[in-house]
Formats: structure tokens, sequence, C-alpha cells
């Protein structure tokens, strides 16, 4: 009986507590804590610096070196909460994908500012949160994917060649934490399946092997995603997805998984009207906070790993512009066709270091299964193959400025 009594009252509070921390008190949190200073999502190691450091004065978490660049930056650890169960959560080895970066502000801003708040207090009584934002800070000074040394660290968890991917391993191995959080950035034009609607978050529990296998680590890691899924659905819903969950020997996430920590993938693609991805750094800081509620409370027990399993895969049904119903001729001895044109725009940096949104025509032909974040009715147009030709990048503003030029003749 002594045994049995405990174990009830547990299932009586478990789904109190549940109720009470709604996605919309999560929410009031993210915005209440959101550091205002950040309105881009490109910037240097050192920007980042000038955020944390005041918030860093509070005393409340600490920093410590974890290692250093190929160029020589200082990689650092920020550790908050004195629990027992250890999470580790790293950000932009991708050098250009900083949204959960900017997300790991804003909790480091309410962990420094609001450390009384029972949600807070839960997190920092239950946990040890060792965090990472900004793993590859020479890719982050470029905007660059890679690594100084020009490669993808992300491929490099087993060789280890790269001073980056030899910090995270030493992390993983020094700390073997119970849980961890890969924080990534996907292409903003993948969607919801084969559907035209765009991916904003997709997630995964990655795989140990290549029969994709469930390890006590792995399914732990799936049902926290299945909560992560129910808190974020209101901010995003019908946009998440499930990541491609394809084993990569060489990836960390995969390995981590494998090394027995509990780990859980998270990928920002792209939201409407929203380039600089600020809907999604809320996102992000509300699914992580999710996360850790639910592993301090334990409460990620009683989730329905279905919710996660039933995800839609990602597809990548979407273009940055599409023109419907255009005219183009291809040369001199065919006729003209009706057809769409599908465009994708990239930002490239020039010889003088300015940014130039590059637009590359990708494909010609029926595009009616494919969305786009802006669509032209071409309907009257005229293109023939000294503008459209397949592959050929030209700025955007000047491919804009062509399609109103040929609208108006
Ligand atoms: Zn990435």
């Amino acid at each position: 009986m002594k045994l049995r009594f405990p174990l009830a009252v547990l299932l009586i509070v478990h789904p109190v507590r549940a109720q009470m921390i709604s996605s919309n008190e999560l929410l009031g949190l993210a915005y209440s804590y959101r550091l205002t200073d950040i309105t881009s999502r490109r910037f240097p190691q050192s920007r980042l610096l000038q955020w944390i450091d005041p918030l860093l004065a509070t005393g409340r978490f600490t920093s410590s070196p974890a290692g250093t660049s190929a160029e020589g930056r200082t990689v650092y650890l920020y550790t908050y909460g004195t629990g027992t169960t250890k999470i580790l959560l790293w950000s932009q080895m991708h050098g250009d994908e900083s949204t959960a970066t900017m997300a790991l502000v804003d909790l480091l801003n309410l962990f420094a500012n609001a450390h009384d708040h029972p949600l807070v207090t839960s997190i920092r009584t239950h946990l040890t949160l060792l965090m990472v934002p900004m793993l590859n800070p020479d890719g982050a000074e470029r905007f660059q994917r890679r690594t100084a040394q020009q490669i993808d660290m992300n491929r490099d968890a087993l060789r280890l060649a790269t001073p980056e991917a030899r910090i995270l391993k030493t992390l993983q191995e020094t700390h073997r934490p119970s849980f961890g959080f890969n924080l990534h950035d996907q292409d903003p034009r993948s969607t919801v399946g084969q559907s035209k609607e765009v991916a904003a978050i997709a997630l995964l529990a990655p795989a140990v092997d290549d029969a994709n296998s469930d390890t006590p680590e792995r399914t732990r890691a799936k049902l926290v995603a299945a909560r992560i899924v129910q808190a974020i659905t209101p901010l995003v819903p019908g946009h998440i997805t499930r990541y491609d969950d394809t084993f990569e020997p060489r990836a960390f996430g995969d390995n981590i998984q494998k090394w027995g920590t509990s780990t859980i993938l998270i990928e920002s693609g792209g939201w409407r009207d929203d380039p600089e991805k600020m809907h999604l750094r809320t996102t992000n800081v509300v699914a992580l906070l999710a996360a850790f509620l639910s592993i301090a409370e334990g409460d990620y027990h009683q989730a329905d790993p279905a919710v996660y399993e039933t995800l839609p895969k990602n597809g990548r049904n979407l273009f940055d512009i599409v023109i419907r119903g255009a005219s183009f001729k291809a040369g001199f001895s065919v006729p003209p066709l009706t057809v769409d044109i599908g465009i994708n725009v990239d930002q490239e940096v020039d010889s003088t270091g300015l940014i130039v949104p590059m637009a590359t025509i990708v494909d010609v032909g029926d595009l009616s299964t494919f969305g786009a974040y802006r669509e032209f009715d071409g309907t009257g147009m005229m293109f023939d193959s000294t503008v459209i030709e397949l592959k050929k990048s030209l700025p955007e503003k000047d491919l804009l400025h062509l399609l109103e030029h040929i609208r108006s003749r």
C-alpha cells in the first residue's frame, strides 16, 4: 500500500499539470522575454556575445569555453539549472542556420530575468541545461553552412577532423546528457508532404541504424517530440513535418542518439511573410520550453508516440516565385507554349560584401502541383529564350523589373 499511494498521486497530478502548462502560457513567456535587439537572422558571434554578456551578468547562468574553432574563436557553453537530468542543446553547427540560436538567447533572457517564475523554477530544479548557441562561429561569420575549413561538420561525427566536431563529441562524452537537442534550419521551400503548404518545423528522432530500430533512447526522443508537436500546433497548425529518418552514419544527431543520449532534431523551415524567421524563433522557444517541462515533470512518458509517428514527411513542392500561365517560346523554330515558370531566390554576397538576392529559373512547364511564396499571373505575358533560360540566374530586382516591363508591354 505504501508503494501504491505515491503512484496514485502521480497519476492524478500529472494530467492537472499538463493542463496547466498550456501553449498559451508558454507563448506568453516567449513573447515577454523575447530579446527585442534581435531583428535579423544574420549576425556574427561578436553580436551574439553582445546580447548574451549582459544576461550573464545577472549570475543566473554560467559561461565556460567549450573549445576553439578553426579560426580561433572560442565556442561557449552556457549552463543553467542544478537538476540531475542533463540536457545538451546545440545550434548553428551550420553557420547560416541561426533561428534556434535566436531562440536560445531568448531562453537565456527568460532564465536571467524570470528566475522565480514557477515554470522556470521547475526547469532549473529538475534539469541542468547545457547550451551551445553557435557551434560553428566561423561559418556564422560568413553566414555559410560549412566551417572555415569548408567541412560540413554534420558529416564529421565519426572522423572528428574538425575542432568544432570534437567540441560536440567531447561535450557529449563529458556530460553524458539524458537528452540532446540538435537545432537546425531546413530549406524554407520544404512542404508538408506533397501539398503546397510550407513546412514550418520538421522534427526527427534520428535513427541509430539502417534498420531504423527503436532503442529506449530513441523511443524517449519520439515521446518528447510528440509533446513538442502538441505545444507548437497552435502556432504553426498543419505546418509540422517529420524529417527524413534515413540513417546517416556520419551525422551527429544519429550518433549522439546511438551514444546513449535521447536526441531530437528540430529543423526550422519557412513561414510566409517572415524572411527573418521571427515567428519560427518564437515557435522554437515554445517547443523547447514544452520539451524541458515535459522532461522536468516526467510527463512525456504519457505522450502518444503516434502524434510524432503520423506527422507527414517533408516534401519539396514550393518555389519562391511562380509565374502562372505565361506564353513561352523556347526557340526560333518551335511554336510557343503556355507554361508556369518556377524561380528560386538565394542570397549571394558580392565582391564588396553586399548581399544580393539572386533569382534562378529552376523549372518551366506544368507547375500546378507546386506552391510559391509569391505568385504572378502570367496571362498575356510573352517570354522567349533570351529571358527564360533554365538554371539562369539574375539579380532578383532585375527579374521583377523585367516582369513589370513585360506586363506593361
Ligand atoms: Zn543544418
